[in-house]
């Protein structure tokens, strides 16, 4: 039997959806001062350190629990819920990803406000559905009539939005809990930060996913534990399209240490995250720029040519994420925030970058 050899497109092998679904490449090489990705620049709990190096080797030899039982305890715990309407995840993207392919059918309509998080057409795409952006209002609130007529299965908001750092407000919340034919993602990054959520709104209704992460206020974004909280049902859909052994042994012990005995030190570092966030802004004002108001732990600020500020920034060895065209803002820069050595050495070098673009010695 002779097998043919003819040459083949590998594409040919892969689902005709995956031709659009490019790998995420957010361009972060290597910089002296890297302030792109929102994690915690201050470090992570030091009792979770430790549980780290001195974790038992029993703990990688065996399998991690089905679903994260005990974790669950403590998050629930922590946010206010109770373990029977929480899910866990290989990071909030896993449980983004898991729940788009528990609620939506292929083609169903994915809808989210613009701008927003990068991965939720990547994620809606990857699972076979439609995803459909709305722009954002003026003030940086959702159009909620235009998301609604849309009809998603799925409707995706972020608060505080990632960029902007705008903080939805709760009637809007409510609304579209209310009148959302399908299932509500609310994705709280960054909830620690604002000091609001609607984790009491999930306990109540039964079409609301609350989707969290202890990558950025936890500083774990290396161990990737993501969570939501949800009807039971809702989260047991999640959890079946999640399926076991997910979330790994280390990741378990070590957010758990965080959460039973290194409150203070997260909660200390939330703090000094608002602190330098409006110290920053404050700074930035100073020089003639106007960041949007942030509930995050990272500015947006309106910036002429922001790619080409973000290119000369690395030169100066600094890292942000430049934002083209965003609607009703035009060109962005966003900058995360951490301890201020650190804000110091941005601003030396982005007066250093718009002086090399704009042409001004500054
Ligand atoms: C960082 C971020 C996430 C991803 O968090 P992981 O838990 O690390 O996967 C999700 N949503 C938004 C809006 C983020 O900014």
């Amino acid at each position: 039997m002779t097998v043919p050899m003819e040459p083949r497109d590998r594409l040919a092998f892969a689902r005709a959806l995956y031709d659009d679904v490019p790998l995420y490449d957010p361009k972060r090489s290597p910089v002296a001062l890297d302030l792109t990705d929102n994690t915690n620049l201050w470090g992570m709990p030091p009792v979770a350190e430790r549980t780290l190096r001195e974790l038992p080797v029993a703990r990688i030899t065996r399998y991690p629990s089905l679903y994260a039982a005990e974790l669950k305890e403590a998050l629930a715990a922590f946010v206010g819920a109770t373990p029977d309407r929480l899910v866990t995840g290989c990071g909030s993207d896993d449980i983004l990803d898991s729940a788009m392919r528990a609620f939506g059918e292929p083609g169903s309509v994915v809808a989210s406000s613009e701008p927003s998080f990068a991965m939720i057409p990547i994620f809606a795409r990857m699972n076979g559905l439609q995803y459909v952006g709305i722009t954002e209002l003026p003030d940086h609130q959702p159009d909620i009539d235009a998301l609604l007529a849309t009809k998603p299965r799925i409707l995706y908001l972020c608060s505080p939005n990632n960029p902007t750092g705008a903080l939805l407000s709760r009637s809007a919340i409510e609304r579209v809990v209310r009148e959302a034919p399908g299932v509500v993602f609310l994705d709280e990054a960054y909830a620690e930060f604002a000091g609001v959520s609607a984790v009491d709104l999930a306990m109540q209704v039964d079409n609301l996913l609350v989707i969290r992460t202890m990558s950025k206020a936890f500083g774990l974004a290396g161990l990737r534990v993501g969570y939501a909280i949800g009807a039971p049902s809702l989260v047991r859909d999640v959890e079946k399209s999640r399926g076991p052994y997910k979330l790994n042994a280390m990741a378990e012990q070590v957010a758990l240490a965080a959460l039973r005995h290194d409150m203070a030190w997260v909660k200390a570092h939330v703090a000094l995250a608002v602190t330098n966030r409006d110290r920053l802004a404050a700074a930035l004002r100073d020089r003639g720029y106007a960041p949007l108001p942030s509930h995050a732990n990272y500015l947006c600020v309106p910036l002429a040519r922001a790619v080409e500020v973000g290119q000369a920034l690395r030169a100066h060895g600094v890292a942000a994420r430049p934002f083209p065209g965003l609607p009703h803002v035009g060109d962005a820069l966003r900058i995360s925030v951490g301890p201020w050595e650190l804000l110091t050495q941005f601003l030396a070098a982005f007066d250093d970058a718009t002086a090399d673009v704009y042409g001004w010695a500054s």
